[in-house]
């Protein structure tokens, strides 16, 4: 029999509002059946427009506020093109860590049913402004003219902006120049639905340490228009530029980048530094986009791994090898290991550019290439794993569980699959000991954490008779 629902599609009803979802939309209840609502923040009571009924829950519309959240801020409508991709614009900062925060304390109690865990406040930034390195912006065209900016949500259409007030303004100058360089020399704009025209995306990069710019075009063609007229005028109004670069993709498809990529101008790659570390960045390589916190990300998984000089340490997921350069300065020797087989060409170059030699690095899915150095009797004292959002494989958490590293420190985007893993290592004899929240995406619903775990063989806390501490589930927003 169809259950009836407390309300039905195109009601107009007073909701009151008392949670976030994950992805950061209001939650009222009616009768305990809940609504979503995007933009509506808990302790607000609002009218609102039920927009869509499933069997477990709805989506809502805000109409007008009636009661705002303290944490509420208003953004013009001149202005909000501006914040492009910041799903979370209208809580302010200090509400979004709260938000942040308390998204790890409930998924780590509601999937990873973990106990005595310190998760300890998130860290944010002191200036959570134009933070990101990198952009990569559709192009499109408006009375003969071209745009650039970001897809409004759920369609294609390309809203203009001048300025990202997430991208660090060495980008949005980048990006604001080239769109204007082609545009004078009439460069036209690609068009999806008829797979013509030209300029598809214009990508840029910074590397904030060292002030070097890439600037990467996205055509569907293989020769870019008016190359020397463009590559001159790009390098007069950037000096910083180090790098142009072309990437073609001939494809009918929604992937930014091609296959096929050569250098118009300068070099292949430009350099950056994380710490002392110095890295080579490619147009195609996985670097970090938040440099302020990857720092603090790294330094806490450093401080996390505590090492004294003699362990031996894997780094499964390395990418370019970032964090396994970062924990080399203070191990025996670093296994890095990457699905990606650029990447780890790329984290071979930063070894050899670093002079850092303690350090192997193998290209193939951490899940069969672990055990099969474990096979080999390399035993890791410390294991590193920074895996995309879906989380670890399970047979790579049975090999850790064998294996048996004294400590396990583990860096994630996503807190429901960390949870999964943290229970999976625990009921496998791991204790979780500290959960370290990092905010590396302020405005968007994005959290990174890093967590520590230690083998309870090896844990003097747990083989001491102190009873267990328990903390309790921080401050909510409300
Ligand atoms: N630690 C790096 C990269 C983290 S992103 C940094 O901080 O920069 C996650 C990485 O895992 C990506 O580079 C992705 O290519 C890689 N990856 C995804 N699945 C994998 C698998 N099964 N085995 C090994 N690496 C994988």
């Amino acid at each position: 029999m169809k259950k009836i629902l407390p309300v039905k599609k195109n009601d107009e009803i007073e909701a009151v509002f008392e949670d976030l979802t994950h992805d950061g939309a209001g939650v009222a209840k009616v009768d305990g059946y809940p609504l979503f609502v995007p933009r509506a923040l808990p302790g607000e009571k609002a009218k609102i427009k039920v927009i869509k009924t499933n069997k477990s829950y709805g989506i809502g519309r805000l109409l007008e506020l009636h009661e705002k959240s303290p944490y509420r801020v208003e953004i013009s409508k001149q202005d909000a093109h501006k914040y492009g991709g910041c799903q979370l614009a209208h809580i302010n900062h200090e509400g979004q860590l709260k938000f942040k925060e308390n998204q790890v304390h409930q998924v780590l109690a509601r999937i990873g049913k973990l106990e005595g865990v310190r998760i300890h406040p998130i860290i944010g930034m002191e200036n959570p402004w134009h933070y990101r390195n990198k952009a990569q912006v559709p192009v499109g065209e408006k009375d003969g003219k071209l745009i650039a900016g970001f897809f409004k949500p759920r369609t294609h259409e390309i809203v203009d902006t001048d300025e990202s007030l997430i991208q660090i303004p060495e980008v949005n100058e980048a990006i604001n120049v080239v769109k204007e360089v082609c545009s004078k020399l009439k460069i036209p704009a690609y068009n999806e639905e008829s797979h013509k025209g030209v300029l598809r995306h214009i990508m840029a990069r910074y590397g904030k340490q060292t002030g070097e710019l890439m600037v990467v075009l996205i055509t569907r063609t293989a020769e870019v228009p008016h190359q020397k007229k463009l590559v001159d005028a790009i390098v007069s109004r950037l000096p910083q530029v180090k790098s142009i670069v072309h990437n073609i993709n001939p494809k009918r498809t929604n992937v930014i980048l091609g296959e096929k990529t050569k250098v118009l101008w300068g070099n292949e790659i430009i350099y950056d530094k994380i710490g002392d570390v110095k890295f080579a960045i490619s147009a195609l390589s996985f670097y970090q986009v938040n440099p302020v916190q990857t720092k603090v990300l790294y330094d806490k998984a450093l401080e996390y791994a505590g090492l004294n000089g003699n362990e031996s340490v894997i780094d499964a997921y390395c990418g370019i090898g970032t964090i396994s350069l970062f924990l080399a300065q203070k191990a025996r020797k670093v296994f890095g290991v990457e699905v990606v087989p650029e990447a780890i060409e790329d984290a071979k170059r930063n070894a050899a550019l670093n002079g850092i030699t303690n350090v192997q690095f193998e290209a193939g899915a951490a899940e069969t290439v672990i055990p099969k150095w474990y096979e080999a009797g390399n035993k890791a004292d410390v294991l590193v794993v920074d895996p995309p959002r879906k989380g670890c494989d399970e047979s790579l958490l049975r090999t850790i569980l064998e294996m048996k590293p004294k400590k396990v420190v583990y860096v994630s985007c996503n807190p429901a699959t960390l949870a999964r893993d943290l229970r999976i290592l625990e009921d496998g004899g791991y204790s979780t000991v500290d959960v370290q929240p990092v905010d590396m995406f302020p405005h968007t619903t994005h959290v990174e954490c890093v967590s520590q775990l230690i083998l309870n063989e090896c844990n003097p806390i747990l083989n001491s008779s102190e009873p267990k501490k328990t903390f309790p589930i921080q401050a909510r927003l409300q």
